[in-house]
């Protein structure tokens, strides 16, 4: 069964929020959406919206990928660090536009189906690692390009450390679990490194399921 017709759909949805670089728009059409979801929530795949994908997780928006994707202004020649492998399906899209795209996740059954994926579509420069991401990936630094595909409480240092000078991050902050705030405050926010400290601009609203510390036991 082909997903054509809903592909085509998730591409004009992807032009109205926003995402107009070509390059961006042809990787994710270069994707199947419904390889990085269960069974059951396949023939939705391609609508706009976070789906589960197991471990209390979701693979992120088409629109939100699209969105992050494009402030990242990826070239070819660029290495990229992913926190939050989750589905892989950021991951894949990104591999198509960078050099080398090392990722990592805190789930290792999260992180081994996406690597099946990774070998079914036969993507050779992505790099997998189970470890908690917010300590980023020091042997591998600097990057080009961080994205962080869960919510932080802010803009984290330490990514910020392993970022090249003229580097651009995208991470959602504002995850304060005890402080009275809800989902509703995260903000996507663009961070561009500069020689002494960063840059920050502020992309609005989004949600995602919050940074959490340490490898998960499961
Ligand atoms: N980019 C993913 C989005 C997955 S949701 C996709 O396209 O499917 C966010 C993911 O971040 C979850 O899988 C969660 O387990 C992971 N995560 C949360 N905190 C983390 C941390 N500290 N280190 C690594 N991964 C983390």
């Amino acid at each position: 069964m082909t997903h054509e017709a809903d592909k085509a759909r998730m591409i004009m949805a992807l032009r109205q929020g926003g995402v107009t670089n070509m390059h961006v728009l042809a990787a994710m059409e270069g994707i199947s959406r419904e390889q990085f979801v269960a069974a059951p929530f396949r023939d939705r795949a391609y609508d706009d919206v976070t789906l589960p994908i197991g471990y209390h997780q979701t693979v992120s928006q088409p629109t939100v990928v699209g969105r992050m994707t494009q402030a990242l202004e990826v070239g070819d020649r660029m290495k990229v660090f992913e926190t939050g492998t989750g589905s892989g399906y950021q991951t894949a899209v990104l591999a198509g536009l960078a050099r080398r795209v090392y990722t990592v996740e805190r789930h290792r059954g999260l992180l081994k189906e996406a690597e099946a994926r990774f070998a079914n579509l036969g993507l050779v420069n992505v790099v997998t690692m189970a470890s908690d991401g917010s300590k980023g990936w020091p042997e591998q630094a600097p990057f080009d390009r961080i994205i962080v595909t869960a919510a932080a409480h802010d803009v984290p240092p330490v990514l910020v450390g392993q970022l090249a000078v003229g580097g651009i991050m995208v991470v959602p902050v504002g995850y304060h679990e005890s402080e009275g705030h809800t989902d509703h405050d995260q903000r996507l926010i663009k961070v561009v490194r500069t020689e002494d400290g960063y840059e920050t601009e502020d992309m609005g609203p989004v949600r995602f399921v919050p940074l959490v510390a340490g490898l998960a036991v499961s």
